[in-house]
């Protein structure tokens, strides 16, 4: 029981749910507070119901002296007392439980969703569209030459340009990394095209501050078609391909699967044709 309450705290707080310390004496101290509310309460009633049917033994009874009227009074408040703990309590658990779930959703650095929920929302989507797959050039050398901490503001300012242009209409997520998915429900290659240049274009103009001056970065894409029947596994493949063959012809380009190894020299293509992971 009491392993369970603690792995149940540590989810909470892996979750967000409780941001500090005392987010968690609060609740151990609130948990406190109605236990033993609930405790005197039921023990008030209990005790009127015994009392008036004098079953109360002697000293309890007399001292306390419950007529009926008094009893019925007791046991109404208490009963109103513990259905309204319950509800508040059923209530705490609805909204924790939500907040729980959608924070288990999104990156937490990015705010995006993460590779599992937009998997998931990607599964759901029966209409055609397009897979894009994103990826920082040269990221690590942000974080050598300016730190880890401007490589996250480099993250989430990426974040904030894709969810710009795609999210209302489209899906868009953090992949791990620097790297980033967007799902783009329109079949029209034009169209993607269009978007994903929009959005390298939006992030390419980007600056994000550094004590050593702004730091910029460009992105490179790999797209994939995704027409509902291909399997999820074949899409990202695809993508993953085209993303290399992106980077190996110099970064910051889009390269459809459909453009093949014909745009690399002889001596590139047998790297390019292999995985990238
Ligand atoms: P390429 O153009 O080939 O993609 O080069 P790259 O440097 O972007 O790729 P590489 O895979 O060599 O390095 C990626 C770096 O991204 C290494 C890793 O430390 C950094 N990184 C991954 N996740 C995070 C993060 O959440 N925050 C920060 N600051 N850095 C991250
Ligand atoms: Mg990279
Ligand atoms: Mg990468």
């Amino acid at each position: 029981m009491r392993g369970k309450l603690a792995l149940w705290l540590r989810a909470q707080w892996e979750a967000g749910v409780f941001q500090t310390r005392a987010d968690i004496s609060m609740f151990v101290l609130n948990t406190v507070l109605v236990a033993i509310t609930l405790a005197t309460a039921g023990s008030l009633m209990v005790a009127a119901v015994l009392a008036n049917f004098d079953l109360l033994p002697h000293p309890f009874a007399s001292p306390l002296g419950f007529d009926t009227p008094t009893t019925v009074l007791i046991a109404a408040s208490v009963s109103a007392l513990i259905a309204w703990l319950f509800g508040m309590a059923i209530r705490e658990m609805a909204l924790s439980r939500a907040k729980y779930e959608r924070l288990a959703r999104l990156d937490p650095l990015s705010g995006l969703l993460n590779r599992r929920a937009f998997i998931e929302g990607m599964a759901g989507k029966t209409a055609d569209g397009f897979f894009v797959l994103f990826d920082v050039d040269r990221f690590k050398l942000v974080n050598d030459m300016h730190g880890h901490a401007v490589g996250d503001a480099v993250i989430v300012a990426i974040a904030e340009e894709l969810e710009r242009v795609f999210a209302s209409l489209h899906l868009v997520g953090r992949f791990g990394g620097e790297e980033f998915a967007v799902f783009i429900e329109n079949d029209d290659r034009g169209d993607c095209s269009l978007l994903v240049e929009e959005a390298r274009r939006s992030v390419a103009a980007r600056r994000i501050a550094a004590a050593r001056g702004p730091v910029s970065v460009t992105l490179s894409a790999g797209i994939a078609d995704r027409p509902a029947s291909r399997p999820f596994e074949a899409v990202f493949e695809a993508a993953d391909r085209a993303l290399y063959l992106a980077k190996s012809l110099g970064r910051d380009r889009t390269i459809h699967e459909d453009e093949g190894e014909e745009l690399l020299e002889p001596s590139r293509r047998i790297a390019a044709g292999g995985r990238r992971r």
